[in-house]
């Protein structure tokens, strides 16, 4: 299965199905239920957080055929909707401004907006990365903007709003799309993974809602990516896709952490560092690590905190290797870690800040 099926897929279709941007939802289905809609909003935020798909359903919400007083949802199911789900709707027009720069799109907007909306109510102008777009397209914008015809509404999206033009942004109604949590994303790729009667290990989705870094897209991609490559999405197929480095290798590491074999540790990060992993994010990694150590430490029965993003094996291997340290030796550790975090931005070798550490660690 090629991996952009599942985002657009699973691309919300109306308001309830999107992810965590609760306050943003209330106030559009507000607006669309007291007929108060704006002539041009502003949509911005992190890459994936669901700023187009908002877009696509307010447009929907908007120009539905079959959309009743007091309901604010679309439909779905109408010309207008199917229209627009498909990309064939003459009155919902997007375009990317990353793309081009958007002049050529802009001149014929300026055409295209005199002529009145086929379909629905409003003609809607979808503008993605719209920071992209040239002076002379935000030029042409910008007088569409100053008197628009009583039937255009622009929603612009944007990853980047500093960029925009402050006489653009004078003139848009402003939404801040955020990152989403990784429980959200989680549950989004479980919903997916079950319909798809694929399976899981849940630590593994955790791990690609971490990687994504609150962009629903991103893991969405992810998981289709993993898909192609193993029948079952498992922790281990996870970590080897990312690249990065795996709850094992970090576990042999505190083995000869706990050993306090300098010589070994030494030889093993020069050995992370000549194949090519990035050792900073190494030291978080470690970090976490050790972290679930602590909790282990302060009480076995804590491990359900764990269970989210460890499999019970590995719960299993950290209770074993939770026996052969203490408490303090586990605190001191991470103290010591902490401490060297802020080094990398400053020394050219990036081994040193965590050689500096493992000294510190294994001569207390
Ligand atoms: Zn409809």
């Amino acid at each position: 299965m090629p991996n952009v099926v599942f985002y657009r897929k699973y691309r919300p279709q109306d308001f309830s199905n999107i992810q965590d941007q609760d306050s943003i939802v209330k106030t559009l289905t507000n607006a669309i239920l007291n007929n108060k809609i704006a002539h041009a909003y502003l949509f911005t935020g992190p890459r994936g957080t669901g700023k187009t798909s908002t877009a696509r359903i307010l447009a929907k919400a908007i120009n539905c055929l079959d959309r009743k007083d007091k309901e604010f949802e679309p439909c779905n199911k109408c010309q207008s909707c199917t229209d627009i789900n498909s990309g064939s709707s003459l009155d919902v027009v997007e375009f990317d401004a990353a793309t081009n720069t958007g002049i050529d799109e802009i001149r014929a907007l300026q055409d295209n907006a005199k002529i009145k909306p086929v379909n629905g109510k409003y003609k809607i102008y979808i503008i993605d990365e719209a920071h992209q777009l040239s002076k002379s397209a935000y030029g042409a914008l910008l007088k569409i903007l100053e008197e628009p015809p009583e039937y255009i509404i622009f929603i612009l999206a944007t990853t980047d709003p500093e960029k925009m033009l402050k006489t653009i942004l004078s003139r848009v109604q402003r939404f801040d799309f955020k990152k989403l949590s990784i429980d959200k994303i989680v549950k989004k790729l479980e919903s997916i993974l079950k319909k798809e009667k694929i399976e899981y290990e849940l630590p593994a989705l955790t791990l690609i809602a971490k990687e994504s870094d609150g962009g629903m897209r991103d893991a969405e991609s992810m998981l289709g990516q993993i898909t192609t490559i193993s029948k079952k999405v498992t922790l281990e197929v996870v970590e080897n896709t990312i690249g990065g480095i795996g709850q094992n290798k970090i576990a042999d590491f505190v083995d000869i952490l706990i050993e306090k074999d300098n010589m070994e540790l030494f030889k093993y990060v020069d050995d992370l560092d000549s194949n090519g992993y990035n050792l900073e994010e190494f030291l978080k990694s470690l970090i976490e690590y050790m972290q679930n150590l602590l909790i282990i430490k302060v009480s076995e029965k804590l491990d359900s905190i764990l269970k989210k993003e460890l499999s019970n094996d590995f719960i299993l291997k950290l209770k074993k290797q939770a026996e052969k340290t203490d408490i303090n030796f586990v605190k001191n550790s991470i103290k010591k870690l902490l401490d060297v975090q802020g080094y990398f931005n400053v020394v050219l070798n990036q081994r040193l800040p965590i050689e500096m550490a493992i000294l510190e660690i294994t001569q207390d």
